[in-house]
């Protein structure tokens, strides 16, 4: 918690341009899960706490108000060795070479408002893997930042990402940002949504398709979370309840409607009988206590309402309402409310 003390008054309406300058050793959650890893070689932070409040995390890299509702702009200036690349969101505008002291300084912006808890960087060693996807509306480029040596498992990890980027648009609405990337992380527990720069554990690009729900249960937030962003922890399920609902999506539209409805049915009865055990009660999806911000229930009960919504509405009118929300509130955060009474 930063005070300023300010040399004279001023008035409500008066703005303030205040410089902070600081510096520090990043710290991690108590959950051990967000935070800002050094590890292997490797530097990268993964920006929610999700055992500490507020749960964003852009605060252990930089001054911010966290919380899901304060957005911003980017420019970003990473100084590392010269025989590593830093990867952010948003847009490479520029790299220097400093010969006396052996440094390079990478220069992205990201010229979209996003939350403080999207922002990220991941530095190493890294080699980056790239494509163009064919957009509905335009061409996006789609980038792998990896070890060296892993090109081989990256491509058959990700050898559907075209499809399943194609069953989004088709379903949720153009992709709204430049790129779509990944960056490969020594991490061994999950992923994270950045904006841009998904972080994805290298342990999850093995080779097979064992993980994609997780690589394209990341890829829904650039959609929901990303796009639009929950307005409070309490409204978690808009970002993650969405995300999750949109793993049956593209497997109904990849794999067809037997694999969707089998995989959407084993979630199904844990969200009746088992996460009220483990969750410790039946939870309304909002307003959603702290401690159970990232719980199943979250998740797996936030997709049953949206599967719900898809029922009820039927296909037609549900999504083009909600790509439709999408496109509206697009770089906005929004409340449980807001998506009710929109649809
Ligand atoms: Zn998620």
């Amino acid at each position: 918690m930063i005070v300023v003390d300010l040399a004279d008054s001023f008035n409500s309406d008066e703005e303030l341009t205040i410089d902070v300058y600081y510096h520090g050793n990043p710290v991690m959650d108590p959950s051990g899960w967000g935070g800002f890893y050094f590890m292997s070689g490797y530097a990268f932070n993964l920006g929610v706490g999700f055992e500490d409040v507020p749960h964003c995390y852009g605060r252990v890299w930089f001054p911010c108000n966290d919380d899901f509702v304060y957005k911003a702009v980017y420019l970003f200036k990473i100084t590392t060795q010269i025989e590593h690349k830093a990867v952010c969101g948003g847009e490479l505008i520029n790299t220097l070479i400093n010969y006396t002291e052996e440094t390079i300084t990478y220069t992205w912006v990201i010229n979209h408002e996003i939350p403080t808890y999207l922002a990220s960087i991941a530095v190493g060693s890294y080699e980056l893997q790239s494509h163009i996807y064919e957009g509905i509306e335009e061409d996006i480029p789609v980038e792998f930042y990896i070890y060296p040596g892993d090109s081989a498992r990256t491509a058959e990890s990700f050898i559907n990402i075209d499809s399943v980027l194609s069953i989004y648009e088709h379903k949720f609405g153009p992709y709204a940002w430049n790129r779509v990337v990944y960056v490969e992380v020594p991490f061994s527990s999950g992923a994270m949504e950045h904006v841009t720069n998904i972080a994805m554990g290298r342990a999850f690009i093995d080779g097979t398709l064992d993980y994609e729900d997780l690589f394209y249960h990341e890829l829904a937030h650039m959609w929901f979370g990303d796009q639009i962003t929950c307005s409070s922890a309490e409204d978690m399920w808009i970002n993650e309840g969405w995300a999750t609902f949109c793993e049956t999506v593209y497997i109904q539209y990849l794999y067809g409607d037997q694999e969707a409805k089998a995989y959407r049915r084993a979630s199904h009865e844990p969200v009746i009988r088992y996460y009220p055990i483990q969750d410790g009660g039946f939870h309304a999806l909002y307003p959603m206590d702290q401690s159970l911000t990232y719980s199943r229930t979250v998740y797996e009960k936030g997709a049953s309402v949206a599967h719900a919504l898809r029922g009820y509405l039927g296909d037609d009118l549900f999504f083009t309402a909600i790509t439709q929300f999408l496109q509206d509130k697009s770089y906005t955060s929004i409340s449980s409310y807001d998506m009710r009474d929109y649809l």
